[in-house]
């Protein structure tokens, strides 16, 4: 007898352009898995937890703007996921429901495929989500220093270890001089036209990372290769990423090639 075919999703709004199901589907297909990973628009979390939805769930991630109103539904969280104070990714297993934050990790594992992150100042803009996930995996490794436009939110990140200050062009232009490598963890840049850094204060020996997939070719990526920077897109990100939550769900280790052949697929149809 073959057994039920498992579900997953992405739940979070909007959903509606996201890579996810096609990663996702292809690896299921890949690994002969009955399995279907699907997108579900949820503007309330409440009204999402009393839906069928949950009943028919084995797993799933968790996008903007519920990866912290998230936690109070769920029965347990890892060490990392309750530091961060988000979770992206949640397997369901004989009805309890167990967070995972995979952001910094997918973050790290990006730089590691490119660079060796020894000795290197890394500087991250941006304390949101994201901004905080990869500033706790990151300083457990190397030295940190972000900036954000809202500075208590940067400051309550010193306490990963790293330096917090405002996100303005002073601390910005210093910063970027004593800084190897740069990360966009804004969500400035999702409009092609804007960037968070001016172009004049890039310098061609910044090895330069923007986390945001959608354009894969921000204002920032764009000016860095300009420049002669090392360049590294969001994409990368999210193919880890993806990658973690399908291992968390059923314990297999995609090809990230595949992965991320599949993502650039989607991205150019
Ligand atoms: P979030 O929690 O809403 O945080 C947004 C961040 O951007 C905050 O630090 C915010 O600063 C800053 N910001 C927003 N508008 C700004 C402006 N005009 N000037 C300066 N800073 C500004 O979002 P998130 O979840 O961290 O996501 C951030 C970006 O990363 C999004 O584009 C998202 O798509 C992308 N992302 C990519 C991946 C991936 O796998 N590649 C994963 C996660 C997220 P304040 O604190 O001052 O508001």
């Amino acid at each position: 007898m073959s057994s039920k075919k498992k579900l997953y999703a992405l739940i979070g709004h909007p959903v509606n352009k996201s890579l996810s199901p096609a990663i996702h589907n292809r690896m299921f297909n890949k690994y002969d898995l009955r399995a279907e990973y699907i997108t579900i628009d949820v503007k309330n979390l409440n009204d999402f937890f009393e839906s069928d939805h949950i009943e028919n769930l084995d797993g799933f991630n968790i996008t903007m703007p519920h990866k912290e109103d998230i936690i109070k539904y769920l029965d347990e969280i890892t060490e990392s996921a309750n530091e961060i104070g988000c979770v992206n990714t949640v397997k369901i297993k004989d009805g309890s429901l167990m967070g995972f934050n995979t952001d910094g990790l997918g973050a790290r594992k990006t730089l590691e495929r490119f660079i060796d992150l020894d000795d290197k100042r890394i500087l991250i803009l941006g304390a949101g989500g994201a901004g905080k996930a990869i500033t706790y995996e990151l300083s457990k490794y190397t030295e940190v220093c972000v900036l954000n436009r809202t500075q208590k939110e940067a400051k309550a990140l010193e306490r990963f270890g790293t330096a917090g200050k405002k996100l303005n062009f002073t601390n910005l232009k210093e910063e970027i001089k004593r800084s190897d490598i740069l990360i966009n963890a804004t969500s400035v840049g999702m409009d092609e036209n804007v960037s968070p850094v001016p172009k004049e204060v890039l310098g061609s020996e910044l090895i330069v990372f923007d986390i945001i997939y959608s354009p894969m070719k921000t204002k920032l990526i764009r000016e860095a290769e300009e420049k002669g920077c090392f360049i590294m897109d969001g994409l990368w990100m999210l193919v880890h990423q993806g990658y973690k939550s399908f291992q968390i769900w059923t314990g297999k280790e995609p090809s990230i090639d595949i992965i991320r052949k599949t993502a650039l697929e989607k991205v150019s149809s």
